[in-house]
């Protein structure tokens, strides 16, 4: 269970329900009043080298922007939700492409306003929306802290049309499976290879719990998707990819593998990305691969197409022993 060490947070928060609660509910945590959680300047001077321990922090505020981003993926939207940043440390997270070492979690207490947003566009639509609201953060973890996502889920159930979908890497989901949420959240767990979990997704659920939660939540009724992400072309990644695709399908319950669909993600990393981990984790192992991987402007990296293409391939055709009735919504 997360303790945070200290709590930065806005004085407006304590005109939200949620605001107060969390004040209170850490009533023995060190504060510290902050004008903007998007600007702490404690926070932005601190080496690199901090970013483990700057994570242990937990910074509330209320979310100003409510923009919706069109997304043509797995959802209509990309909603700016309750939260953004994490506590776990995925060494690739995309997180610190948008905040560098300042992807700690911040928490956002006027969560009405923000639900109420997407139910009015949801009903306003003429087509059934999908929206995702967990691109930011990891909304599994974030209830641990906040129970946003029962709320979340209890609110939205009773919606004329829409749903809601998130990923996580989580297996903290029994909260959510004796509520309402009348088939309209679709959950994607994000899966890797057990070693790669070990060595790059630093505080994130192990691999079996992934997988026994997405077939309780199966169980309880929601809809799932799966996500291989991101694939990592480590030197064994051919065995490693196998092995997890096999594991999928030996443990899966029927249900799951009857209707899951998958979404297969490359890995993508970053000059920032290089800089924090060689210093808050120099001795884990390195992303960057010269040889793999090429540029994508702004100081992004890729693997090259060719690489890249190869291993789609390797990818699919294991999918296709192993899956062959699922669908593969992309491979990016
Ligand atoms: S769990 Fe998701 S949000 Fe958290 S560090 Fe990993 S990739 Fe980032």
């Amino acid at each position: 269970m997360f303790k945070p060490q200290a709590i930065y947070y806005e004085n407006g928060i304590k005109d939200y329900y949620l605001g107060k609660f969390l004040l209170d509910k850490y009533s023995d945590v060190p504060k510290i009043e902050i004008e903007n959680h998007n600007n702490i300047e404690v926070m932005r001077n601190k080496p690199n080298s901090e970013f483990a321990n700057m994570k242990k922090n937990l910074i509330i505020g209320v979310r100003k922007t409510h923009k919706f981003v069109e997304n043509h993926k797995t959802s209509d939207f990309l909603v700016p939700y309750t939260s953004s940043g994490c506590t776990a440390m995925c060494m690739y997270c995309y997180l610190v492409c948008n905040y560098n070492k300042c992807s700690y979690l911040r928490l956002f207490v006027n969560r009405e306003k923000m639900l109420d947003k997407i139910i009015k566009t949801s009903e306003n639509s003429e087509k059934e929306l999908t929206f995702e609201i967990g691109s930011n953060s990891d909304l599994v973890l974030e209830n641990t802290i906040t129970g946003n996502l029962v709320w979340t889920i209890e609110n939205f159930a009773n919606t004329k049309k829409g749903f809601l979908t998130f990923p996580t890497k989580f297996d903290m989901i029994d909260d959510i499976l004796d509520i309402n949420h009348n088939g309209k959240i679709i959950v994607r767990m994000s899966v890797n290879p057990q070693e790669i979990i070990n060595k790059v997704e630093f505080g994130t659920s192990r691999l079996d719990s992934r997988i026994n939660a997405i077939n309780k939540l199966k169980k309880s009724g929601y809809k799932i998707g799966i996500l291989i992400a991101p694939v990592i072309l480590v030197n064994n990644w051919q065995s490693l990819y196998k092995d997890l695709i096999q594991t999928l399908s030996d443990k899966l319950c029927y249900k799951v593998k009857k209707d899951t669909f998958f979404e297969i993600i490359f890995m993508t990393y970053s000059f920032v990305h290089t800089k924090i981990n060689e210093e808050a984790f120099p001795n884990a192992i390195n992303l960057f691969d010269k040889n793999l991987m090429t540029g994508r402007g702004k100081g992004k990296y890729m693997y090259k197409s060719e690489i890249k293409k190869e291993a789609e391939i390797y990818l699919r055709n294991l999918m296709k022993k192993y899956f062959p009735n699922n669908k593969i919504m992309y491979v990016v």
